[in-house]
């Protein structure tokens, strides 16, 4: 992630209290320093509250500009940020609505969070703890990529794949079946140790940047719900073109901001979670990949298959009562493990490497 980081402009807090800026008011009362409410007297300004150490300011990471617009405020108080959460924040199954402000870049339109958890804290955030949630839908999510290989296969024959941000391998075992090479690399620790005992597969870990493998060496990459989740999409995608076999392809998923989905949902969108820190549409996912080299071919909408207990389960965060009661009832007619194929607004998108 070395590399990476340089990307990142920090224009951060004034430096002079870099550690717990908030700690000295009111230790025993972990709300008050963000309150809005009090002294009416003194400054009715609202200062802007200085970022604590563990965020940073980030400008817009596809056109390089320092110019947006707030287009959601989230109520993320900057001590929440704290370096003790992103374990629970950003992990493969993290379903937390967002508490983060979004912007939209008034250049190039780009939607993303802003300001956020520092690059390297979200990186170390995916790397530990075990998300049995997430693989107890390994079966939805086989059934899941075997629609989407079928999509890729209309492109590209069976040759060597690389899949980033592999998560439980679900994808790389039905490709490997379809007589697919398969290479993965996951950052989660837990997940691939999960991939070698259940699929028998080796998937390395790490990011992109633990990679070794020579340019131009696989026919496909693909990343399933992850340019959203990176702190830095466009180097990302640089480097899969770099990886990618002149002629190749790439595939990847996202949740489209512009889907009908988003729009009916508004804020209620099941998307806008805090494990997200990217909001493509089909117009800046198509700039972002013109950007690294590639030429977008066709766009899909993509459906995915769950659980409906799981699905119920994802509930909980919007509604206690509904999903109190969806299990209740799911329990007693016995419909739990009944696999629902849905679509919420992701959008599937295929490009070659020019
Ligand atoms: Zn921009």
């Amino acid at each position: 992630m070395e590399e990476s980081r340089q990307i990142f402009i920090e224009k951060e807090t004034p430096s002079t209290t870099p550690a717990a800026p908030t700690q000295t008011t009111t230790p025993t009362s972990p709300v008050t320093p963000a309150s809005p409410t009090p002294a009416p007297s003194s400054t009715p300004e609202p200062v802007p509250e200085p970022l604590p150490p563990n965020m940073e300011n980030v400008r817009c990471d596809l056109c390089g500009k320092d110019d947006n617009v707030v287009i959601y405020k989230g109520a993320l108080k900057s001590e929440e940020g704290g370096s003790t959460k992103e374990e629970e924040t950003y992990k493969s199954s993290g379903n937390k609505p967002t508490e983060d402000t979004i912007v939209k870049c008034n250049n190039c339109d780009l939607i993303y969070v802003n300001p956020r958890l520092k690059a390297e804290k979200i990186v170390h955030g995916y790397s530990e703890g075990a998300d049995e949630s997430f693989v107890s839908q390994v079966k939805g999510r086989e059934t899941t990529s075997v629609a989407g290989l079928k999509f890729i296969e209309k492109f590209a024959k069976p040759g060597k794949i690389l899949d980033i941000g592999t998560a439980s391998a679900s994808f790389l075992h039905v490709a490997k079946n379809r007589g697919w090479q398969v290479y993965g690399v996951e950052p989660n620790k837990w997940l691939c140790n999960w991939a070698q005992k259940n699929y028998g597969l080796y998937i390395q870990p790490g990011t992109i940047d633990s990679l070794n493998y020579p340019d131009n060496f696989f026919d496909v990459i693909t990343l399933w719900d992850v340019l959203e989740h990176v702190p830095n999409p466009t180097e990302v995608l640089k480097k899969c073109h770099r990886l990618i076999k002149p002629g190749g392809y790439i595939y990847l998923n996202y949740p489209d901001y512009e889907s009908y989905a988003s729009k009916i949902m508004k804020s209620k969108w099941i998307f806008l979670l805090s494990v997200h820190i990217y909001y493509f549409t089909r117009e800046t996912i198509a700039k972002t990949l013109e950007k690294t080299g590639f030429q977008t071919l066709k766009y899909r909408t993509h459906w995915q298959t769950l659980n409906f207990g799981y699905l119920i389960f994802r509930m909980q965060p919007y509604s206690m009562l509904l999903y109190k009661l969806g299990n209740f009832f799911a329990g007693l007619l016995h419909v739990k493990n009944f696999p629902l194929k849905y679509q919420l607004g992701q959008t599937g998108v295929i490009a070659r490497k020019k």
